[in-house]
């Protein structure tokens, strides 16, 4: 009955809080990561923590995993192509993304990543929050991103964060309230 209801529900996106000062409904406080669920029928939203996260199935562990570290330690990767609303980055094999990728591609329809004559491409989205400006293609970029997934169960990373690589320092915005594992 209990493993029913958690499959009622599907992980939706990320947030990081940047502090841990987020609560789960179950009570448990100082969450840093909020993961937004979605009620397959109801529709209805709500969040759990990282720890809660995984009692939704057996995959949870991985997802949160990975979702967690390209939103909150980022990713390295070489902009290979802006073009419309995506950028390209080149990333090298062992960024989690790739580490865990043929586990994910089990879970999700469609997963942004494309191999290259060797090279592991990935598509990120940009947001509003990323400033496009930034970016320049041939040039190494430590990238934040958001994983989310949309309801045809394709997998999407959008940028939320990006920064040039010889600077690794946080940028300003969120200087001040990061909190480093
Ligand atoms: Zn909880």
């Amino acid at each position: 009955m209990i493993v029913k209801m958690f499959k009622e529900w599907r992980f939706d996106h990320v947030e990081d809080l940047h502090q841990c000062n987020g609560v789960c409904p179950c009570g448990k406080k100082a969450i840093r990561y909020k993961h937004h669920i979605q009620n397959r029928f109801t529709k209805e939203m709500t969040h759990v923590g990282s720890k809660c996260i995984e009692l939704f199935g057996r995959n949870m562990k991985i997802i949160r995993r990975v979702a967690e570290t390209l939103l909150g330690d980022g990713f390295t990767g070489t902009c290979k192509m802006i073009k419309n609303k995506f950028a390209q980055f080149s990333v090298c094999g062992n960024s989690i993304i790739v580490k865990h990728e043929s586990e994910l591609k089990k879970y999700f329809n469609k997963f942004p990543i494309t191999k290259k004559s060797g090279k592991c491409i990935v598509d990120v989205k940009l947001s509003c929050r990323s400033d496009r400006r930034k970016l320049k293609v041939g040039e190494k970029f430590k990238i934040w991103a958001q994983m989310k997934v949309k309801r045809n169960n394709n997998l999407e990373l959008e940028i939320q964060d990006v920064d040039k690589k010889r600077n690794t320092r946080r940028p300003s915005a969120f200087g001040n309230v990061y909190i480093k594992k």
